[in-house]
């Protein structure tokens, strides 16, 4: 599923394609994956520039110029296409806005939605969402704050939408490995110093992710080098038996909780 750093990379790449355009039209293939009636949506849909795009967590967030949010969450296997019709992926197509002879193409989103709201609903859906872990407000203290007296496996607390938001499966192994210390241990017995490695292990993992593309490797639009670059950079995730870069044991796979937990169970104590 994506997580921080793939919507993070949609958004910067959208950013660049569709802020300022006018959505010229609307194609609905899969009503489950929209909110309200077809018709509803294409009214407040149609003709309209977009704003700007801003993500929240694992969300993003179309604004429209009306005031009006397309609100985005891809979950397990939805992905964007942005390009000509003749060059969209062989996939089912899910929702589809046109921007003249471009088009923003949803793609396999079997939970995942494109949900419309006024600017206060749309905030609304979101407020039970915790801080974000790469806004300059996400402070040491703040973490050393959050996470004091705090019981629960490591693993589950990060990818905890409301303690922190935006990590999943695969970055907060990554965080983890990254942080030299163990997903399945206990948040109440993690040590100072490793709360305060991991503080910095977050925003390193997410922020060097961004920069190199996510690890989702289907590309936004024709000739994207970048979408999918971080694939190369993961460490654990989905790495079982394989050698551990950094002191070479075998990356073990347990499931916690009834997750996938990528680890090295040598150098991660
Ligand atoms: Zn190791």
């Amino acid at each position: 599923m994506p997580e921080l750093p793939e919507m993070e990379n949609y958004r910067l790449l959208l950013s660049e394609k569709i802020t300022g355009r006018v959505i010229t039209g609307v194609h609905i293939n899969r009503e489950k994956s929209i909110n309200v009636s077809i018709l509803l949506f294409c009214d407040k849909v149609m003709n309209q520039t977009v704003a700007r795009i801003e993500r929240r967590a694992k969300h993003l967030l179309f604004h429209l110029q009306n005031g009006r949010v397309l609100l985005l969450h891809l979950m397990l296997g939805g992905w964007i296409y942005f390009g000509r019709e003749e060059d969209k992926p062989e996939r089912t197509i899910k929702v589809q806005l046109c921007f003249g002879d471009h088009h923003l193409y949803f793609i396999g989103l079997r939970l995942g939605y494109l949900h419309l709201y006024d600017g206060d609903s749309a905030r609304q859906q979101l407020s039970d969402l915790g801080p974000e872990p790469l806004n300059g407000d996400f402070t040491l203290d703040m973490f050393l704050k959050m996470t004091a007296g705090k019981r629960g496996r490591l693993k589950m607390k990060l990818v905890d939408q409301q303690f922190i938001s935006g990590i999943g499966n695969c970055y907060s192994d990554e965080i983890c490995f990254h942080a030299k210390v163990l997903p399945t241990r206990d948040m109440n017995d993690l040590a100072q110093p490793e709360i305060t490695q991991l503080y910095h292990s977050i925003r390193f993992i997410l922020q060097q992710a961004i920069k190199h593309g996510g690890y989702m490797e289907n590309p936004v639009y024709k000739g994207d080098s970048i979408t999918g670059g971080s694939d190369a950079l993961c460490k654990v995730y989905d790495r079982e038996g394989e050698k551990c870069s950094r002191c070479g044991a075998v990356i073990i796979k347990e499931i916690v909780s009834s997750r996938k937990v990528f680890y090295c169970g040598s150098c991660q104590k």
